[in-house]
């Protein structure tokens, strides 16, 4: 008997849900192991408080003087609580997050100790960074990496240890982390789109991006989880017959949650409201043991930060439910993956949402008018935008085997798609005081502030408006979303100082009035920005016959997706705004691209262990049964076995074919990486991974999940989907 698989289903048969303890009210410890303002009144001067808050609204400078007082205050607070430790806490690009706990412990003269924590430690730290991603840049440069104090997102307390947000950053200035392009970028959608705010109303100061996520995962028993290598290795099976009863019965989706489930996301809850995250929405999936965890919206550096945080300890707090979290975008063969939407917005000091439409013709004509250029961005740098979701693992998602596509493309609902024709035949040059009014009357002016058409119903789209707010769903469950966001705001930016010059130049050239250089400008991006619009069914071939038509990117496998990355239009892009250098865009290529044959190499590996260690002998260990009992009735029956051992003849014949092919498509498979191996080009290196190793899995899957629909439920060492998925 298959022992590990067994034992580890005996395990998890006997859990029961841990109690969790609720008594004080949510709002009453949200944030309480939060820097925040609150904690901040209390603890810092006037002077010092200010010095943060005027970084944070402004972006100033904290000088040394002041940041000497803030982390004064900021270690009593932390001591208050229980802290004993700091670290600076960043986001490598390896996609997890990275700690370096050092005490608060500080011995002095006679043998004494103190607590200490100073400016300069608060500030700036030099974690010996050499085994992070880096892309060359450390290499070409020489430089080592530092971190630094990023005031706009506060720091917290987990466990022990007072963890301060920093940006990590060569000594040249490169960056090495998630975060530094992503608050260039927020840097420069403020400064485009206030700007263009200033058409409306002169007293915006400041726009900022608002982010949603809807975190998508896996819950798995950690007995089960952990007697599958694949899962252990590559966080997905990569063997496994779908069960007899899967998804098709659509009753999991907001289904009653199971209890060991509920336990662990109270608890997980629980430690968001201790460190701010604002959860909010919890709900089965449409997987059975697949959930969802969503927060309110927030400032998008913030919200990048507490989603991170959150993929740490969710993994934290399922280890004491004994529960291993999966969020891999495709943990399970034909059942429903796992994305992480992003919910994207802007929004004014003075409270505006900008994609939201308002009461009034005006604020709706700044709603248009940022609603088209955002349309007319992903119009532009659509394939960008699909490279800022390219992962191995998402690969699984789009445009293999679930919506949404590898095609970008919007959807925006039949009341928007009616304003914006309507606005298509707006007059050319000056308009008429007729015409206008009439626009801002019947047009403009009649957008219902809630959009009836614009829910979840098209679930197939990848970047859809759901009636304030752009909701971007290709992004995959397991990725920072720091890098499509970086993305996301870049390109808009772009696009919005593009229509900034336009505007000017007919109200200056031309002598237009405002409104009418809007007008004449919206036109023309409507008509041009067609093409990425579409209400349809993404995910049928139709769709991309018609998309190819189009002119659209369908880049299936991140190789193909990543290449424009490292066009010229991409490194103008986010050099011109100041968001990476051309040296930063290159290295964070190489590195996605590394990681892409990094995680082939280790699947490929993974499962040639798996079908020559566990999947073979077992086979060959039935068929032995077989062949015993086709002896033992030949023995006895003499020349009549053949019509009695029929059945097990089949058998042992298909055994014997299923093992020969698995034997030598992994062979063959070993071969096609040892060619890659040599390859010196990481491009042809990854092709080759792309176009030569992978397709092999396929087919070792389809033998070994034939075997264990054959072999004795008794014998098969692999814990089975049916366990996996519907244990809870
Ligand atoms: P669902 O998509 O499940 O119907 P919602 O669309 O209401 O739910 O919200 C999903 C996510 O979108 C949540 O994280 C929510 O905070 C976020 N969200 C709501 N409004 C905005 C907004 N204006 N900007 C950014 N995110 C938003
Ligand atoms: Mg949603």
């Amino acid at each position: 008997m298959s022992t590990l698989r067994f034992h580890a289903l005996k395990e998890s048969l006997k859990r029961v849900p841990l109690v969790i303890n609720e008594k004080q009210r949510r709002s009453e410890i949200f944030g309480s192991n939060v820097f925040n303002e609150t904690a901040m009144r209390q603890y810092l001067s006037k002077h010092a408080l200010n010095g943060i808050l005027q970084a944070v609204e402004k972006g100033t400078k904290i000088d040394r003087v002041t940041a000497e007082h803030i982390s004064t205050g900021m270690k009593e607070w932390a001591i208050s609580k229980g802290a004993t430790h700091y670290t600076h806490w960043f986001q490598p690009l390896t996609g997890a997050t990275a700690e370096k706990h050092d005490a608060f412990f500080e011995t002095t003269d006679g043998g004494l100790a103190i607590e200490r924590f100073d400016g300069s430690q608060l500030v700036q730290q030099e974690p010996d960074a050499s085994s992070f991603p880096h892309g060359g840049i450390r290499n070409t440069f020489e430089a080592r990496g530092y971190t630094a104090w990023d005031p706009t997102s506060p720091a917290f307390i987990y466990g022990t240890t007072l963890c301060i947000p920093t940006v990590f950053v060569a000594y040249t200035g490169e960056a090495l982390d998630y975060k530094t392009p992503l608050l260039r970028a927020l840097q420069s959608i403020d400064s485009a789109a206030t700007a263009v705010c200033k058409y409306f109303d002169k007293n915006v100061r400041k726009v900022s991006a608002l982010l949603g996520w809807e975190q998508e995962y896996f819950l798995i028993d950690n007995a089960l989880a952990t007697s599958r290598p694949d899962i252990v290795l590559t966080g997905r099976t990569l063997l496994g017959h779908s069960p007899a009863k899967g998804q098709q019965l659509d009753d999991h989706y907001f289904g009653t949650i199971p209890s060991r489930a509920m336990a662990f996301m109270r608890d997980l809850e629980n430690e968001c409201m201790l460190l701010g995250i604002p959860a909010k929405t919890r709900h089965n999936e449409v997987a059975p043991n697949q959930f969802e965890l969503a927060p309110i919206y927030e400032e998008a550096n913030l919200a990048v930060d507490h989603n991170s945080l959150l993929m740490d300890i969710m993994q934290k707090v399922a280890k004491r439910h004994n529960f291993l979290v999966l969020m891999h975008e495709k943990p399970f063969a034909g059942v429903n993956g796992s994305g992480k939407h992003n919910n994207w917005s802007l929004s004014t000091d003075t409270d505006v949402n900008l994609l939201s439409p308002g009461k009034t013709p005006m604020s709706n004509l700044q709603f248009l008018t940022f609603f088209i250029n955002t349309i007319k961005a992903v119009l532009t740098y659509e394939e960008l935008l699909r490279a800022a979701i390219a992962s191995a693992s998402n690969d699984h998602r789009l445009g293999a085997n679930e919506a949404p596509p590898a095609i970008i493309s919007v959807f925006i609902g039949e009341q928007l798609t009616n304003v914006l024709q309507e606005l298509e035949s707006v007059t050319k040059g000056k308009l008429s005081p007729k015409e206008k009014t009439d626009l801002k009357l019947n047009v403009v002016g009649k957008i219902p502030e809630i959009l009836l058409d614009n829910t979840d119903r098209n679930r197939t789209s990848p970047f859809a408006f759901t009636g304030n707010k752009f909701e971007f769903r290709a992004v995959g469950s397991s990725a920072n979303c720091a890098n499509p966001m970086t993305v996301l705001n870049s390109i808009v930016a772009k696009q919005l100082i593009d229509f900034k010059v336009e505007v000017d130049q007919l109200i200056d050239k031309k002598s237009m009035k405002k409104d009418d250089a809007i007008f004449n400008v919206l036109r023309e991006y409507i008509k041009s920005s067609k093409t990425i619009l579409f209400e349809g069914n993404g995910y049928s071939p139709e769709w991309e016959k018609e998309a190819k038509k189009r002119g659209l990117s369908n880049n299936k496998t991140t190789p193909e997706a990543l290449k424009v990355k490292i066009a010229k239009s991409t490194i103008d892009l986010f050099e011109n705004l100041g968001v990476m250098n051309k040296v930063e865009s290159q290295a964070r290529y190489e590195i996605e691209i590394e990681e892409y044959i990094l995680r082939i190499q280790i699947e490929s590996r993974v499962l040639g262990d798996i079908a020559r260690n566990h999947v073979v002998p077992t086979a060959v260990r039935y068929q032995n049964i077989l062949i015993e009992n086709v002896t033992g009735l030949k023995n006895i029956f003499g020349d009549k076995f053949k019509s009695l051992a029929q059945e097990q003849l089949t058998l042992i014949e298909e055994i014997s074919g299923h093992i020969e092919a698995i034997n030598s498509l992994v062979t063959n498979m070993v071969d096609a990486r040892k060619l890659f191996n040599n390859q010196g080009d990481i491009n042809k290196k990854a092709k080759g991974y792309c176009e030569k190793v992978k397709p092999f899995f396929e087919q070792i899957r389809y033998h070994s999940d034939k075997l264990e629909l054959m072999i004795d439920d008794e014998l098969w060492p692999l814990t089975k989907y049916r366990e996996l998925l519907f244990t809870n």
